[in-house]
């Protein structure tokens, strides 16, 4: 498959073209940004291992048939995906309060939620992606009825699917944001899974001691988050035990006197 031009540059991800217009490449930097784009940090290895958790989280999902755009990983960093119009709104699921919902509504954070929680989100930085309803959604066309009824049934396979795999590896998800689109180039007329998931898009907190293993560890300074990431990966079994991703850091040479034969 050729790499073609660029089709579009996002925070974390870049798309590329190929010979053939229905499949694009999909390419995960490491930039890692958050507050909307107010803070920013490359962070070395942080796309090699959303590559590889997003492939893992995406392959078991189509085996549930929850159809989306990955095709196959093609290297460590890029992936060939079906390329897709992307629908403008970030689908946020929630298994227990936290982040912008306990800011929003004051709500204790940590509360278990009865039920997932399904929020909208209009996917516009400018604005700061603001919560929207779904009569905002008819409204504006951004999606119809069909559509939505349609990716909500998925958000809710998806998260039950999704807290089990997390579960059997001491993992709680706590929410989850993902994004859908529309089939490109072809005559199919479908809504797929597209984008990521990852510990950049997901909440994952360790079962027991509630160690925050996700983009949060960016968001609130906790630091080390390519050890967590990595943690993950170990844990669903895509990272061997001892391999590590960070590139290989030798010390400095260091002078060594040379005692001379007299
Ligand atoms: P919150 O609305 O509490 O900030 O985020 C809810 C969930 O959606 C979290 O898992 C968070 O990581 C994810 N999320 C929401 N907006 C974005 C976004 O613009 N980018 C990324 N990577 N994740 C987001």
């Amino acid at each position: 498959m050729k790499k073609g031009k660029k089709l579009y540059e996002g925070k974390a991800k870049i798309v590329y073209a190929t010979n053939d217009k229905s499949l694009g490449i999909q390419h995960f930097k490491d930039s890692a940004t958050a507050f909307n784009n107010k803070k920013r940090a490359t962070i070395d290895g942080k796309g090699i291992l959303n590559n590889r958790i997003s492939e893992h989280i995406l392959s078991n999902l189509s085996q549930i048939g929850i159809k989306n755009h990955l095709v196959k990983r093609l290297n460590m960093r890029e992936q060939l995906i079906k390329l897709v119009e992307i629908i403008p709104i970030e689908f946020i699921v929630r298994n227990v309060a936290t982040g912008s919902l306990t800011k929003r509504l004051g709500i204790e954070d940590g509360t278990e939620l009865r039920k997932p929680l399904i929020e909208f989100c209009l996917k516009n930085d400018e604005l700061g992606d603001p919560l929207i309803s779904k009569e905002h959604i008819f409204s504006f066309e951004w999606a119809s009825k069909k559509e939505i009824d349609k990716i909500e049934g998925d958000l809710h396979r998806m998260n039950d699917f999704m807290i089990g795999m997390f579960r059997g590896v001491g993992i709680k998800l706590i929410d989850f944001k993902v994004e859908f689109g529309r089939l490109k180039n072809t005559t199919i007329n479908e809504i797929i899974l597209a984008d990521e998931i990852s510990p950049d898009t997901c909440r994952l907190w360790d079962m027991k001691s509630e160690k925050k293993l996700d983009k949060d560890r960016f968001r609130q300074n906790l630091g080390n988050l390519i050890d967590a990431y990595q943690d993950v990966a170990r844990r669903l079994g895509i990272l061997h035990e001892n391999s590590n991703i960070r590139p290989l850091k030798f010390p400095k040479p260091k002078a060594v006197k040379i005692k001379r034969n007299k």
